[in-house]
């Protein structure tokens, strides 16, 4: 997976006072609109073992092309595959297994680009600018591994 670096010599990120988020459970980055979920092969492996299945049949069940490229299946209803919801709390039934894409949300390059950018990702999860505080080396260490 390519790796971006944060140096913290040149000038500072917006972002360089720390952020806060804690996921609020609501699935809304997980489904409700069309979506690309990516991963490598390397994360196909640990998915198809979480469940007990081999690549094949992951592939076969869970994985369609998408603007040229693997990603995880949608429903008809827009959610990934692996989202499950209940009345008031949705869930990801691979969690431990999540590709890097899922695991570093919302410290994304597209989200972490501006003020304005972040806040217009916080326009729809309502996880972030509350909770948990990241500092920069973590946000950095999220950023880094994220494929986004
Ligand atoms: S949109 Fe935000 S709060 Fe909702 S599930 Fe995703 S990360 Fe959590
Ligand atoms: S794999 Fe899990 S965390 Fe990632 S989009 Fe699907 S339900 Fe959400």
């Amino acid at each position: 997976m390519p790796r971006k670096d944060v140096n913290f010599d040149e000038k500072a990120p917006w972002w360089s006072g720390g952020l806060y988020f804690s996921c609020a459970s609501c699935g809304t980055c997980c489904g409700c609109e069309p979506g690309t979920v990516s991963f490598t092969s390397d994360e196909e492996s640990v998915m198809a073992r979480s469940l007990g299945i081999n690549i094949a049949e992951f592939r076969s069940l869970y994985v369609w092309t998408k603007h040229g490229a693997p990603s995880l299946r949608e429903l008809a209803n827009l959610d990934c595959v692996f989202l499950e919801r209940n009345a008031n709390l949705c869930w990801c039934r691979i969690y431990e297994a999540r590709p890097a894409q899922c695991r570093t949300f919302p410290f994304w390059a597209d989200a972490l680009r501006s003020r304005f950018s972040w806040d217009r990702f916080a326009s729809s999860c309502p996880g972030m600018n509350r909770g948990v505080f990241f500092d920069r080396y973590e946000i950095a260490e999220r950023l880094s591994k994220s494929p986004l």
